[in-house]
């Protein structure tokens, strides 16, 4: 449900728990009024402190002082939602922020849902729909490439690819509908060649889009890569090798791994999830059992996998099945003599040994290079949300491009080219439905 404007909400932008500094951010038609209620000694904020610091007591009902704070203000439309908005900056304790939230609710304020700040800043033209998603990135975002491309999107990224798409769309249906004002004409067949070839060049640039959808999710969530492989050939080893740290149990008792164990490392600027599963073989017992059906499931889930074996045995054939091409066989302890089974191994392989380091920079600018190559850099990036949108309008494009084709009447051309529009509006925001924001700013956190 949107909520009236009307209404000032008021909730703790920075996260639960204490630290030295919290914001408590209140925004709405009446901010200044009611923070003006609840502060202390000294000129009340109106609308000539636009972007002013002022220290000020911020007292209880019965003058006692709750907290000194740094009071900021921002006078609308000047602001992040675009309404007057008041930033008490406090001491970063739990208790008093979520005290003084609770005294401006006491002077008229209304707690905010989650994303409702952003919701009101979209609400109010300051951000479109992909700028409003690209501030939940960028809080996200783990390494330099995820940030900038978060960054490269807030600053309208898509928003910008997008509309000029529209634009193209647009002009088409101009055209198609001047013709619909003369019914008694047939289309030449030279001006439905046109349309046709317009219409089908727009679909394969959005077909180029979407093909950033990979590319931005694995920017976005990280890279999964599962090590993979029979117990104790030093799976664990090699995540800690990864990580730089211990944080798998690693011991010799083959089984130790139980269950998967997940951490996001970066790599040259890249986010990577490495999942290290428990090993694969006849498990032991049911807690084991479970173990290895999950190293299964991960092992199809993820993006790629690295099958890890050891030197000093048999390449284990177990594996030979589910390799897929893009998985690597990395052949730890080749510290130890090699099975000279490995020899004849048919598949390339990387030798590594967790022990000494060997091969573990090669192992890691491979993993690298394959999923992240020289493309140039991302300067957008496509959620699942917008990528189903440019699917739609492809598919609607497509429609009436097999209309033209068939002699169709353009009355339901331009239909077919109107809903394709409508799609890729969506993506900035325009055509969506009171539902679908809130799912997507509910998806927000409290404050944002
Ligand atoms: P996992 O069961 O596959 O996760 O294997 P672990 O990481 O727990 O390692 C199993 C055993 O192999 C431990 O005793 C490790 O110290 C040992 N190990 C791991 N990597 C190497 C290596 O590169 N060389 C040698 N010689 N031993 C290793």
């Amino acid at each position: 449900m949107v909520e009236s404007q009307e209404e000032t909400i008021v909730a703790v932008a920075t996260p639960r728990g204490e630290g030295a500094l919290a914001i408590v951010r209140l925004s709405g038609c009446h901010a200044m009024r009611i923070a003006n209620e609840c502060l202390g000694r000294g000129s009340p904020v109106d609308a000539n402190c636009d972007r002013t610091l002022l220290l000020r007591d911020i007292l209880d009902q019965d003058g006692e002082r709750i907290d000194q704070v740094i009071v900021t203000t921002f006078v609308g439309p000047r602001s992040f939602t675009g309404e007057d908005t008041v930033e008490l900056t406090c001491h970063g304790g739990e208790y008093v922020s979520a005290r003084i939230v609770e005294r401006l609710v006491e002077a008229g304020a209304r707690v905010a849902n989650a994303g409702e700040f952003s919701e009101r800043a979209f609400t109010n033209g300051k951000i479109d729909l992909t700028q409003a998603e690209a501030i939940m990135q960028v809080v996200s975002a783990r390494t330099v490439h995820s940030l900038r491309a978060a960054n490269s999107q807030m600053n309208g990224g898509l928003r910008k690819r997008v509309q000029a798409l529209r634009e193209r769309i647009l002009h088409i249906l101009a055209q198609i509908e001047a013709r619909i004002d003369f019914p008694e004409e047939d289309i030449e067949p030279e001006t439905a060649a046109t349309w046709e070839a317009s219409i089908t060049s727009i679909s394969e640039d959005l077909q180029t889009l979407a093909a950033h959808r990979e590319r931005s999710r694995m920017l976005i969530d990280g890279v999964s890569v599962a090590i993979v492989g029979p117990p104790n050939v030093g799976k664990s080893s090699l995540a800690n090798r990864f990580l730089g740290f211990n944080r798998s149990i690693v011991s010799d008792i083959p089984g130790t791994t139980r269950d998967t164990v997940e951490e996001m490392i970066d790599l040259d600027g890249f986010p990577f999830r490495l999942i290290d599963t428990a090993g694969i073989r006849n498990p032991a017992d049911d807690i084991e059992k479970e173990g290895v059906i999950r190293s299964r499931r991960t092992m199809e889930e993820a993006d790629i996998v690295l099958i890890t074996a050891a030197a000093d045995q048999a390449p284990p054939e177990e594996f030979f099945q589910t390799c897929r091409k893009k998985d690597i066989w990395v052949v730890n302890k080749c510290d130890l003599e090699l099975d000279a089974r490995w020899h004849s191994f048919p598949s390339s392989w990387l030798p590594v040994s967790c022990k000494t380091g060997a091969g573990i920079g090669e192992l890691l600018s491979l993993l690298r290079n394959k999923l992240f190559s020289s493309e140039p850099e991302t300067r957008f990036l496509i959620n699942m949300r917008q990528n189903d949108a440019l699917q739609r309008c492809r598919e609607h494009l497509n429609a009436s491009v097999q209309m033209i084709q068939k002699g169709l009447d353009e009355e339901l051309v331009a239909i077919a080219v109107r809903e394709a529009i409508q799609a890729v509006e969506s993506i900035t925001g325009g055509a969506l439905d009171e539902d679908l924001l809130n799912s997507i700013f509910g998806s927000f956190c409290l404050g944002k």
